[in-house]
């Protein structure tokens, strides 16, 4: 643990005002009581479960289905909270920001727990659980801008009969609402709050890339690990699993990021 601690602090001190980015996946919202999508999980079928009922196809074909299996995870992610690992990420941004250096979250996350701990350059780049949108085409509730807030979406009715005339509708052209998150078939271009531009360009300005909980088995891990192999820019993962980086030049420090991340603070006087 000492090692991770020197190695990761030392790395981030000698960054002095260049750009921080920080990537963080479904490990960073365990220790808040969030099962991961992939993990550790060793039952095929769930894996193949979750790359088939996250989709806008099954969405079409069957979207009580759809609505039922979000409403049963979304419930476990809306009543979590942020554990230390969310919170030292925010101490490092200020810190970071406060000597003059530049800094970015990207998150897989739709946990919304780095908003809740106060991150503000953040990108949560595959959508978030607080928020449903209308799947309509130039409706102002939906892609390219629009999405409302899920509190404002009476799901009770659905919760006590799951029909499709319990979905809820948009309330600008009735057309049933859908998950205000990125789906395994579709782009990071479908909608702007994913930020696509914001998170191509940082790929290419960073000087440190942290991955945080990561599977790299997503897009956008594939991304920033790219850019930082080719622009030569150094990369950590904190992983407690450890060597699960598939590619050399990751350095990996098999550490629990609720640990490390709070001590890496500590050191840095952030
Ligand atoms: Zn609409």
């Amino acid at each position: 643990m000492q090692d991770s601690i020197e190695t990761l602090s030392g790395a981030i001190e000698r960054l002095g005002d260049g750009f921080l980015l920080v990537v963080t996946g479904a490990g960073i919202s365990l220790a808040s009581g969030i099962p991961t999508f992939r993990g550790s999980d060793p039952d095929a079928v769930w894996k193949r479960d979750v790359t088939e009922l996250g989709t806008f196809r099954y969405f079409e074909e069957d979207p009580v289905g759809s609505w039922q299996w979000y409403m049963s995870r979304f419930n476990k992610v809306l009543g979590a909270r942020p554990n230390p690992a969310h919170d030292a990420l925010v101490a490092l941004e200020r810190w970071q920001l406060e000597r003059g250096g530049k800094y970015l979250l990207v998150t897989q996350n739709i946990d919304t727990l780095h908003r809740a701990a106060g991150a503000r350059e953040l990108v949560e780049v595959h959508g978030s659980a607080d928020r449903v949108r209308c799947p309509a085409d130039g409706c102002r509730h939906g892609a390219p801008r629009g999405s409302l807030p899920r509190p404002e979406v009476d799901l009770d009715a659905l919760l006590e009969d799951p029909s499709i005339d319990k979905l809820p509708r948009c309330p600008e052209c009735n057309e049933i609402l859908r998950q205000h998150v990125l789906w395994f078939d579709e782009l990071y271009t479908g909608h702007d709050d994913y930020q696509w531009l914001r998170v191509q360009a940082a790929s290419g300005a960073m000087d440190l890339a942290l991955f945080v909980g990561t599977s790299f088995a997503v897009g956008v891990t594939d991304l920033f690990v790219q850019q930082g192999l080719f622009g030569r820019v150094p990369i950590y993962s904190v992983d407690p699993g450890g060597a699960r980086a598939p590619y050399p030049g990751i350095q990996v420090l098999a550490e629990k990021a609720e640990e490390l991340l709070p001590a890496v603070c500590e050191r840095l006087g952030a």
